[in-house]
């Protein structure tokens, strides 16, 4: 049985994975993007929330820092108002002789000593250091004339003199306080101290603290960075920079502008700024950015600023953002994996559907075809018992036939058996008459042998009449036959007919076992030389009969031809039809050839006819063969 190759074909196309080349091709290229979107988004919130706790912490530092600031300033406050107290500092002023200097000098460094400021020193109303804690050193203020700052001017109009500047004498910067000394509600003179403010500075760089502190000027006066310092943190107008040049405030200094590369407002106080990198802060980058947090100092026109790295966050927030991009990648890519695996599943379902369908239809188609094979199979089964009934009756048919034959050629051959049994018959009659005579006579040889023709003549008679009992016997089938013994036999019953006729007999065969009953084939043999005698008859000039045999592959071909008038064409296609006969009469009954033919292929052989160019007729017999040959010439 074929199976129907369309059971197995493949999963139905809308099944099937359909490799879709827009989105194959746009994928990865928008992964990408929205990786890219989604890092920035991600570096970006979190710079954002860094940043604002970042100035949350920040604003508690600054806070700290400032107040830091504000009690070093505090500190000295009160300082220049305390000379107010001192009735040298009042006699000097109003007497200023030497020995009043130097005892308010020896008071003055006394004091500077204790309270670790700079320098302390009073001027008198027109702005000249009349007594100075560093009366002593080389570099003293004696004598100076500094009504032209700022603090002075302030101090001598009864207002607090607050002053961060770069001393004129020592070119050193410091944090000058004025107050003016009043007596009796007059000013009599100013009382200054000078602090250094490096202290402040120095314990920033410590806590590896970044900020500044600019006065009112704009002018970086403290900077834990020392490149800062003396830099202006706003524009400053060339009218202002000529004025605070010709005030000595900032000694020579360029004062320059502190520009940063970049600056962002954040809020009020709060701004990101990015500055090239100082040698000081070791860093890879070039730039550096700060969270810039300012506040006003108390007490004072300053500001403090915080400068906060912004690296270390920027490195977070980029993490971040990489982990923002990570963990879609890994997401998408994961969903992909999914949606693949999903897809993949999908067409194992709709596959194993499918084959379960063709399965179902195979077996379908199985259960029809063995249904279909058996009602054919029991068909078959009822043919086969028809056609051996069919062949049972066909054999039982030839059998009668056969005897029908045997019948029909005896009656044919009563004629000469008549006249074979009657000669003997007469010579009988004649021979014993003859002896009884002889006996009479007493001749006993003569008697002898009239016995001994008489014995032969009977022993000749009696094998005719066996002949023709074996003939006329219902042939057992043995399924063996002998040639030579058949062809001997078929002459013996034909002798006479031979004798009368004059034909000339020639044999050419050799003695084979053929796979057919022995009488079967005399019944065949004697058809056709007693169909050739017949032929014969009526031939004037040296009628001959052949009888040849060769072999072909496993069977024996039998030739019986002769010399005789051949056949008319027209009746050549009907001699194997029964009953078709030209013999007058009773002569031919047609049944010959048909049952010899018939004979020939229930043997397994067949009988066909040939048409020689010499004349005559030869029927050509083939046989399957029992034995191989045995190559022994008759
Ligand atoms: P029947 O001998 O009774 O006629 P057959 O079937 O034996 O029946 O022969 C049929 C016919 O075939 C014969 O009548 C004869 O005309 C023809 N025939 C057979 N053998 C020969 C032969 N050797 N030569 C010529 N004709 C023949």
């Amino acid at each position: 049985m074929k199976c129907d190759p369309n059971l197995y074909r493949g999963a139905p196309p809308s099944l099937a994975v359909k490799p879709r080349l827009l989105r194959h091709l746009l994928l990865p290229p928008l992964i990408i993007l929205l990786m890219i979107g989604l890092g920035y988004a991600g570096y970006r919130i979190s710079e954002h929330f860094s940043v604002v706790t970042l100035s949350e912490s920040g604003e508690r530092q600054l806070e700290l820092h400032a107040r830091t600031v504000e009690s070093e300033l505090s500190k000295y406050t009160y300082l220049p108002s305390l000379l107010e107290l001192e009735s040298s500092v009042s006699q000097l002023l109003a007497d200023p002789t030497v020995q009043n200097r130097v005892t308010v000098n020896q008071y003055l460094e006394g004091l500077n000593r204790r309270s670790r400021s700079r320098a302390i020193y009073v001027l008198d109303t027109t702005g000249r250091v009349v007594a100075t804690s560093n009366w002593r050193d080389s570099d003293s203020y004696l004598g100076e004339d500094l009504s032209f700052r700022a603090y002075f001017k302030d101090a001598v109009r009864g207002q607090p003199g607050r002053f961060y500047g770069i001393g004129s004498t020592t070119g050193e910067p410091g944090y000058y306080l004025a107050h003016g000394l009043e007596e009796q509600g007059k000013i009599i003179g100013v009382a200054v101290i000078k602090v250094r403010l490096e202290a402040l500075e120095e314990r920033w760089q410590r806590a590896r603290l970044e900020a500044y502190v600019s006065d009112e000027n704009g002018i970086i006066i403290l900077s834990s960075d020392p490149s800062r310092r003396l830099k202006s943190v706003r524009p400053l107008t060339a009218d202002v920079k000529e004025q605070l040049a010709r005030s000595l405030q900032y000694y020579w200094w360029p004062l320059v502008e502190l520009q940063p590369l970049e600056r962002e407002r954040l809020g009020e106080g709060v701004e990101k700024v990015t500055f090239t990198a100082s040698n000081e802060i070791m860093t890879d980058d070039k730039e550096v950015s700060y969270l810039a947090q300012t506040r006003k100092l108390n007490d004072t026109p300053w500001d403090i600023t915080l400068l906060t790295p912004l690296q270390d966050l920027r490195r977070a927030a980029a993490n971040q953002g990489m982990l923002v991009a990570g963990a879609f990648a890994l997401l998408a890519f994961l969903l992909i994996a999914w949606n693949e695996r999903r897809k993949v599943i999908a067409t194992r379902l709709a596959a194993r559907e499918a084959l379960q369908e063709a399965n179902s239809q195979l077996e379908r188609k199985i259960t029809e075809r063995t249904a279909h094979l058996r009602a054919s199979n029991e068909r078959l089964k009822g043919q086969i018992r028809e056609r051996r009934q069919a062949e049972e009756t066909l054999r039982r048919a030839q059998d009668e036939l056969v005897q029908a034959g045997k019948l029909a050629a005896i009656g044919q051959m009563s004629t000469s058996i008549a006249h074979e049994l009657n000669q003997p018959l007469a010579a009988l009659r004649t021979l014993s008459g003859n002896t009884v005579r002889f006996l009479e006579r007493g001749d006993l040889t003569v008697a002898t042998n009239n016995l001994s023709t008489i014995n032969n003549l009977v022993d000749r008679m009696g094998r005719i009449t066996a002949n023709l009992r074996s003939f006329a016997r219902r042939g057992e089938d043995l399924g063996q036959a002998n040639l030579n013994k058949a062809v001997d036999t078929v002459l013996q019953l034909l002798a006479s007919r031979l004798e009368a006729s004059g034909v000339e007999l020639h044999r050419d065969f050799i003695d084979v076992a053929l796979k057919i009953d022995q009488t079967r084939l005399e019944q065949i043999l004697l058809n056709l030389i007693g169909n050739a005698l017949d032929a014969l008859q009526d031939q004037p000039t040296a009628p001959q009969l052949w009888l040849e045999g060769a072999h072909s592959e496993d069977k024996y071909r039998i030739c019986v031809r002769d010399n005789g008038p051949g056949i008319a064409p027209e009746n050549r296609k009907h001699l194997f039809e029964p009953f078709f006969t030209t013999k007058p009469g009773e002569q031919g009954l047609g049944l010959g050839l048909t049952l010899s033919a018939s004979l020939a292929a229930a043997a397994g052989g067949n009988l066909g006819v040939e048409f020689p160019q010499t004349g005559g007729v030869a029927f050509v017999l083939l046989l399957p063969l029992v034995l191989p040959a045995k190559a022994e010439p008759i």
